[in-house]
Parts: structure tokens; C-alpha cells; sequence
């Protein structure tokens, strides 16, 4: 049996269905699943993905039985639609498109009305009887093919279309503005006129004979997968190269054959804000560039449903039939030819934080899905959205009425931002880079955009509706966007923009804000405020049962919580930290890092007097001043996690940190603690190193200096004998850092056991409490057996152990990895996300040793990593017990830990 290469789709049945979309891409996949499912689809098949891979391994050939598979799934529409492809009396057209597994919105390219020539179009006139659609389709065929296939569309700002300068040009004699006034003749011209600027352009002919035509597009599509755009957007998407772009190849059904003909996109929820309402554009007498490209303003659904009720009512129930079908929430695309309904596409909708929290539990109570399947709905990352800041009504309030309302456009993606106005995507991308807050102002957006909009807090256009790419793609990026804002006149040459009978003009740096949940865009600077998940749970300024958004996250979260294993805890230092991490879930602190409460107040006075004692009797002179401030650090915590675990670490970083830098600093310092400016000054250069953090820090600090550890462990127990007085349990964690074996470990763990002794002994009470460690070197991790026979808990310090395992550093790293990254040496930052295959080795090493030392020791990770989806999943697969992370995380973690345990079963 040769390999399958093609994939019929064609009169309510098809070869292929939606869980193929790895082979078929997703548009493939669901257009084969509409056909099964009896929706009306045009005849077509799907070239696969392997196919796009085989093309690439094999300098840009195909396999060879494609080119047979294609044919005969070619005679197969034929026949499905009753006329040929190439026929000059009754020509077959046809539409050639991309699909990734994963929606690239917008990223590859596509050919439409293929098939046509000279001949074609005659013949194509007399079926029709309208020659006015058959030069439009005809000069849009060869506008397509000469951009995407012949290559002649813009590399990049600068330069100008061909075709639209011909078109612009062609509107100035004709006196016209629209593309609609064109006549026949006109468009009849303008194909002759694009064909010369082809053969100019290229030294080539535009190719007549339909086959030439049929390949060209299919090597386009394929070629398309590796252009920039692409490129980029996978990046940020984490879309793996060999997936591959499926190629999509389907009869033409026409929205421009007149005003019972048109073109629409719709979400059969609305994807802002979750209502359960049918949520689109169509336009009539187009085709569907018109809707996406912005160039006409389409007309929502709600006006279909008045103007052409038969239309909608099939719509409906399609909209019906897709939900049902699908238990998801899908954007879809149609057409309609002559009253008669076609789907093009359908596919799992992208939605708002907010909207995907409500969808998944909205279609619980709706009984199409189950708790389970509402938690692997939400992305952990979209639950970062939801938290996100929005403007204070005051203000905005105050900021209207003092005529700074400059307009108002769609809430295509939503949240508050605020910052300077850019203009393109290159220069957003630079003032990102020195820090500035963005605002992209496009009159609309294309692929091209996609650094800037990465790059900007929140984007806004003058043109295109809520599935505009604008809208799309700020929703996908979770970035704010207020878009089709058409009162704005942008001059991208002047970079200003201003609204006619407004006084204000606004130019490249001016400061704008914009709000993605209302559609406003104020002139000047407006304070964001907490989420109303954040009012309730933080600043407890709104209450629950008063706040939507809140009530929809507690149900869900409630789900979340039932179905994970891993625990989840947070990273903090300080009792307003610990109670926010609480707030949002948090389950015990995993890593207090106690040097960050050397710099509370004045204490920081004390700590260098210790690092600048030549003694240890100074040393310990200054650290009794140290140990108030850390015992009453201390109570605030236990007081707020009341029970809950708490591991603090014992100092780590090196001292010269801690020192003051500046000459008048080191001149204050020098009064205060009654010695010279040079003594500090030697002191400093005698704790500078080359590799500070290879040097002096973490416990071998501790074993140079035992007495900061004694200090550290006298403060822990003073505050939890304090604070179990007062009958809140107390549990704490001592955590020491930086080991690489298990000497070091016995040495520390002896003073400790020590002087939590001492202190119990002097209170007359007994604390619970563990000694554990961190495992952030290599070697530790290789040791990790060794090291379990003595510690009661590991913790893994990523950050540490993928600096020292990478041999990268930390701090000097981001000059040259985002060039690894491009070159995709790496595929994605070590330091967001774990490294499985090296760093990820060493911590499934170090958990099977410990535990083959002591079945349950107890494991967890305190590295930024914990609160990164993948790495989360990772944790589970490796059976640690927590991940503890920064506070704001904590839900995001919570939901990656349910996604990743429901995976594994
Ligand atoms: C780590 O190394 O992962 C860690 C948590 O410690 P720090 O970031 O403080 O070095
Ligand atoms: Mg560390």
C-alpha cells in the first residue's frame, strides 16, 4: 500500500476526522468533521503534514505518489460538484489554503479562485451571467497568486505592493474611492495590467494552464510555513517546527455573487465576555478577505438575523449542531452563495481569560461537559488574565469629564493599559527595550505587527471588527486591544493621530490610555487598579457576592483544587506577601528567603556591621541587633500561615550585596558605625570576586561564619514559641542553601539542632520543626542519596541548578541566549522553563536516590520554575510533593498542577 498523503472531504463524508489534526492540521481536521457530521461543506481534500516535513528533509520535493493522490482526489471533487477543474465552459475553482495543527492565525499564505485563465473567465461568464464577479474573482486570483506564489508581496514597510499601486493609481483616473465602483472593464484592465507587472517584476509569465497553478500554490503554502511571521509566531507560541503545515485544497463557493451572496466569521459564544450569545461579522456581496482585512466594516450577526432570516435560522442551527457536537465554544466561517449556507471552517474558538473560565463553567451547568473537562479548558496562563489591572472609575470618570475621552472602539481584548503611542512595530519594539510602556496605534494590523504587539501593553486600531487580526491576536497574547476605533485619523508618516473636532493631537511618545474592557481611549496618563478577583481576595475593597468574574473563578477554582495532587506554595519574605499567596490559594511558604528581610527599615545598618567585624565577638555583637528585626519578621509570617509549612532558608547571597556602593553611602555608613571611609572602602575590595555567584555565598557563608546561622535559628524559634503561645501551630522548614554534598549539611544541621534546642530549652516548649536543604548544585543532586540520609526534605532551586548545570550564568545570560533561541540551539529559556532533558535529568536522579533513602522524603522546588506550566507538569511527573512559587502565580500553578495530574490519568 502506497502512503497516505490526501484526504478526501466531500458530500457528507469524509476520510478524515477532528482528532487527526496532527496529520490534517486543524482546519483539515474540522473540515472533515463538519462533513461527517453533515454540515455543508464544499468538496476538498488535505495534502498532510508529513508531506510539508517530507518537502523540507528532502530540498523542497515531494513524495512521489503525491502527485497521483492529488489527482485522483481532484477528479473526485469534480465530481462532487459537477464540473472540471481547467474547463473553459464550466470551470471548477478552487481555494488553497494552510493549516497548522495549532491556529496560526493569518502567519502562512493562501490562494483563492484558482483555476481561472483567459478562457476559464469566458466560460466562468456565461454560467453566471455576471462578468462584473468574474473579473473581481479573476484579478483577485492573479493579485493572490502573484504576492504569495510569484512572490512579489512586500518584504517589509517600506516597500509598496505592485498591485495595490496599480489599483490606487487605476482609483485616481477613475476618480473612485471604493473597490466596489470598479467595472468590469476596469477589472478586466487591472488583470492586465497585474499580469504585465508580473512578467516585469519576475521575467516570468503568469502561468495559464490550472495544474502549473494548483502546484504552485500547494509549494507556496508549504514555503509559507517557514517565512518570518511564521517563524516568529511559533516562537511565541511554542509551536514546534516539525508539526508542519497541513495544505488545504476545496472547491470555491462565491459571497460575491451578489446581494444574496456574502461572507461572514462568527463565534458561537461571545469571546470577550463568555455570554452565551452568537457573536459575529458578515458583510454580503464579499468574499472573505473583505471581513478579516478590515477594508469594509461588516455588520454584526444581530442584523443578519433582520435582513435575511432564512440565512440566520440555518446559521443558528448550525451554530446549535457545532456546539453540541463539539462541547466547545468555535469560531467559524461562511459563506453564503445565492441564500445558500456553506461552511469553510470551523475550530475551537480563542477566547479572553475571563470568557474561558465562564464558557467551561457555564457548559458544566449546561451538562455538555464535566468538571474535569471545564479544568483542561482554561490555560493556566489565561487565568493570569483575570487578574489583571483595570482603571479606576474615578478617574476614568474624572478624565471624561474633563473632555479627555479621545474615542471609542471595540473591547477586543480586555484589561487596562497605559503608555506611549507607537506607530509600527519596529519602533515599539525599541522603546520596549529601553523600558518605555507601549501603546501600538495601527490603523489596522497584519502578521507583520507581531513584534510590536508583543512588544506593547496594549494595541489599538481604527480599522476591523472583534476578529480582526488586531482583536485575534491581543486576545491570544492576552494583551489589551481596543480595535475598529474609526473615528481615529492616523498619519503613520506625520506619527500622529487625532479625532476630528477634538482638540487633541497626539504624537509619538505621548502618553494614551486604553481600556480593552470598555473600548475607551483616554488622552494622558490613568492609574490602573486591581481586578475585581484582586479587589475581593486582596484588597478585600469589593465582596464576592457582589463581583461576577469572582464568583465564576471561586466555582472553578473550587474544581481545580479536587483534582490535584501537588500542593502548591509560595515564595515570600514578608507577612503581606504570605497573606496575598494565602488569598489566593497557597498552601505553606516554600522558600523565604531571609535576606531580602535584611533590607526592611534599618536594619541594613546592623548587617553591615556584622559583614565589616574583623571579629567574631563583632560579628556577634551586630548580629544580636540583626536578631529582633528577624524574630518579629518571623511572627508576622507564622502568624499569617497559622499551621501551614514554612521553610525559610538560612542566608544566602555574598555579602558584598549587602554593601553600600556609592561614596556618600559609604561616607554615612563609615560615621555611623565609627570607622573610615578607606576601611570600608578595603573591606569592599576584599569581598569582591570574579564569579560572585560561584564564590561565597550560601552555606559556605554559614560555614565560615557559624554565628549568622545560630542567630537565624535563635530568631525561628523565639518567634514560633511566641506564636504557639498564642495556640496558632507553628511548623518550620530550616532550609539551608547552596550545598554540594553532605558534609557541609551535618555541620549546618548541628547548630541548628543546637540552638533550637537551647531556645526550647530556655522557653520550656517544644516546636516541631524539620531540617532540610536545597538541591541547586550538580553535584548535589548526584549525591542526592548521600545527602537524604540526613536531610528530612529536599527542595529544588532551579534557578541555581540550571545556571550551574548550563554552566550559564544567571545575571549575564540575556545578552546572548535570545540569540540561541533564534537560532534554535535552545528551544526555549532554561530559566522559564525547566530544561527537562539535561537539568530536568539530574532532579529525577536526586528524587530516585532520596527516595531510595527514605521512601517519603519530602520533595519540592522553590526555582521561578515552579510557577511555569510545563515545569509545573514536569513536578508532577517526577512525584515531587509541592511547587511552591510567587504569590501572584499561585493560581496559575494551582490550575497547571490539575491540567497536569488529569493528563497523567
Ligand atoms: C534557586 O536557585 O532556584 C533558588 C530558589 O534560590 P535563589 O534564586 O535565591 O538563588
Ligand atoms: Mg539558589
Amino acid at each position: 500500500m502506497p502512503k497516505k498523503y490526501v484526504y478526501y472531504f466531500g458530500v457528507g463524508k469524509a476520510e478524515g476526522k477532528a482528532d487527526m489534526k496532527s496529520l490534517l492540521g486543524g482546519k483539515g481536521a474540522n473540515l472533515a468533521e463538519m462533513t461527517n457530521i453533515k454540515l455543508p461543506v464544499p468538496p476538498g481534500f488535505t495534502i498532510t503534514t508529513e508531506v510539508c516535513n517530507y518537502y523540507y528533509a528532502n530540498k523542497k520535493k515531494y513524495p512521489k505518489e503525491l502527485n497521483k493522490q492529488v489527482e485522483t482526489a481532484l477528479k473526485q471533487v469534480e465530481k462532487d460538484m459537477g464540473c472540471n477543474f481547467g474547463d473553459y465552459k464550466d470551470p471548477l475553482l478552487l481555494s488553497v489554503r494552510s493549516g497548522a495543527r495549532a491556529s496560526m492565525p493569518g502567519m502562512m499564505d493562501t490562494v483563492l479562485n484558482l483555476g481561472l485563465n483567459d478562457k476559464a473567465v469566458e466560460g466562468l461568464i456565461l454560467k453566471t451571467g455576471n462578468d462584473r464577479f468574474v473579473y473581481d474573482s479573476y484579478r483577485r486570483f492573479v493579485q493572490m497568486y502573484g504576492d504569495v506564489v510569484m512572490d512579489l508581496k512586500p518584504k517589509d514597510k517600506n516597500q509598496i505592493d505592485p498591485f495595490e499601486e496599480i489599483i490606487e493609481h487605476k482609483k485616481k483616473n477613475r476618480n473612485i474611492t471604493d473597490d466596489i465602483d470598479f467595472t468590469s472593464e476596469d477589472l478586466k484592465e487591472l488583470v492586465f495590467e497585474f499580469k504585465a507587472a508580473i512578467k516585469k517584476e519576475t521575467g516570468k509569465n503568469f502561468p495559464d494552464d490550472p495544474m502549473e497553478q494548483i502546484w504552485g500554490a500547494i509549494g507556496a503554502v508549504f514555503r509559507s510555513w517557514m517565512n518570518d511571521r511564521a517563524i516568529v509566531y511559533r516562537k511565541l507560541n511554542n509551536i514546534p517546527v516539525e508539526w508542519g503545515t497541513a495544505v488545504n485544497i476545496q472547491a470555491m463557493v462565491f459571497g460575491n455573487l451578489g446581494d444574496t451572496s456574502g461572507t461572514g466569521v462568527a463565534f458561537t459564544r461571545n469571546p470577550s465576555n463568555g455570554e452565551n450569545e452568537f457573536y459575529g461579522e458578515y458583510l454580503m456581496n464579499a468574499q472573505g478577505e473583505d471581513v478579516v482585512a478590515g477594508i469594509r466594516t461588516p455588520l454584526p450577526i444581530s442584523e443578519l438575523k433582520k435582513a435575511k432570516p432564512k440565512i440566520y435560522k440555518q446559521l443558528d442551527q448550525v451554530r446549535k449542531n457545532l456546539e453540541h457536537h463539539y462541547k466547545d465554544m468555535l469560531d467559524v466561517e461562511f459563506t453564503i452563495q445565492e441564500e445558500k449556507l456553506y461552511m469553510l471552517q470551523c475550530r475551537v474558538g480563542k477566547r479572553t481569560g475571563y470568557a474561558s473560565v465562564k464558557i467551561a463553567v457555564d457548559m458544566v451547568k449546561e451538562k455538555l461537559i464535566n468538571e474535569k473537562e471545564a479544568v483542561r479548558r482554561v490555560e493556566p496562563e489565561q487565568l493570569n488574565q483575570l487578574l489583571r489591572p483595570i482603571f479606576s472609575t474615578k478617574e476614568k470618570e474624572e478624565a471624561v469629564r474633563d473632555g479627555r475621552l479621545l474615542a471609542k472602539g471595540l473591547n477586543a481584548g480586555p484589561g487596562a493599559a497605559c503608555g506611549k503611542v507607537y506607530f509600527n512595530s519596529y519602533d515599539s519594539v525599541n522603546a520596549k527595550a529601553r523600558g518605555e510602556k507601549v501603546i501600538l496605534v495601527r490603523i489596522e494590523t497584519s502578521p507583520e505587527d507581531i513584534r510590536g504587539m508583543n512588544a506593547a501593553e496594549g494595541i489599538l486600531t481604527s480599522r476591523g471588527g472583534m476578529t480582526s487580526h488586531a482583536a485575534l491576536v491581543a486576545r491570544q497574547m492576552g494583551k489589551v486591544c481596543v480595535a475598529g476605533c474609526g473615528t481615529l485619523d492616523i498619519d503613520y508618516l506625520l506619527k500622529t493621530v487625532q479625532v476630528k473636532g477634538k482638540p487633541h493631537l497626539i504624537k509619538e511618545g505621548d502618553f494614551i490610555s486604553i481600556d480593552g474592557s470598555t473600548g475607551e481611549v483616554i488622552v494622558g496618563k490613568l492609574q490602573a487598579k486591581p481586578s475585581e478577583i484582586l479587589q475581593v481576595l486582596i484588597d478585600k475593597t469589593l465582596k464576592p457576592k457582589d463581583s461576577k468574574p469572582y464568583s465564576y473563578y471561586s466555582i472553578f477554582m473550587k474544581w481545580v483544587d479536587k483534582f490535584r495532587r501537588l500542593k502548591i506554595r509560595t515564595n515570600a519574605d514578608q507577612p503581606d506577601q504570605c497573606e496575598n499567596a494565602v488569598a489566593f490559594g497557597a498552601e505553606g511558604i516554600g522558600l523565604c528567603r531571609t535576606e531580602h528581610m535584611f533590607f526592611g527599615g534599618d536594619r541594613i545598618d546592623a548587617v553591615r556591621e556584622m559583614i565589616l567585624a574583623y571579629k567574631e565577638e563583632g560579628r556577634r555583637k551586630a548580629l544580636d541587633k540583626i536578631l529582633p528585626y528577624q524574630r518579629k519578621d518571623f511572627v508576622g509570617i507564622f502568624k499569617v500561615m497559622a499551621g501551614l509549612p514554612v521553610t525559610i532558608r538560612t542566608l544566602d547571597p555574598p555579602l558584598h550585596e549587602f554593601l553600600p556602593h556609592t561614596e556618600i553611602e559609604i561616607r554615612k555608613l563609615a560615621k555611623m558605625i565609627g570607622t573610615t571611609v578607606d576601611e570600608i572602602s578595603y573591606k569592599l575590595h576584599s569581598l569582591q570576586e570574579f564569579n560572585p555567584m560561584l564564590g561565597h555565598r550560601g552555606c559556605r557563608l554559614a560555614i565560615s561564619f557559624p554565628e549568622i546561622t545560630e542567630m537565624q535559628t535563635r530568631a525561628i524559634f523565639e518567634a514560633a514559641v511566641i506564636v504557639q503561645k498564642e495556640g496558632i501551630k507553628v511548623e518550620p522548614e530550616i532550609m539551608i542553601p547552596l550545598i554540594s554534598g553532605e558534609k557541609e549539611f551535618i555541620e549546618q544541621e548541628k547548630i541548628i539542632r543546637r540552638v533550637a534546642a537551647e531556645v526550647m530549652k530556655e522557653k520550656k516548649m517544644k516546636i516541631k520543626y524539620k531540617v532540610g536543604t536545597m538541591i541547586e548544585i550538580p553535584r548535589a543532586a548526584l549525591v542526592a542519596g548521600k545527602i537524604a540520609e540526613h536531610a528530612e526534605f529536599f527542595s529544588f532551586g532551579t534557578n541555581d541548578l540550571t545556571q550551574m548545570t548550563f554552566g550559564l550564568s544567571r545575571d549575564d545570560s540575556g545578552s546572548f541566549l535570545p540569540n540561541y533561541i533564534d537560532k534554535e540551539i535552545i528551544e526555549r529559556d532554561p530559566f522559564e522553563s525547566i530544561d527537562k532533558e539535561g537539568v530536568g535529568m539530574l532532579m529525577e536522579f536526586a528524587v530516585r536516590k532520596g527516595r531510595e533513602v527514605k521512601k517519603d522524603l519530602k520533595i519540592g522546588i522553590c526555582g521561578e520554575h515552579g510557577g511555569e506550566p510545563d515545569s509545573v507538569e514536569f513536578c508532577n511527573e517526577l512525584g515531587l510533593d509541592y511547587v511552591s512559587c510567587s504569590p501572584f502565580r499561585v493560581p496559575v500553578a494551582r490550575l497547571a498542577a490539575a491540567r497536569a495530574q488529569l493528563k497523567k490519568n
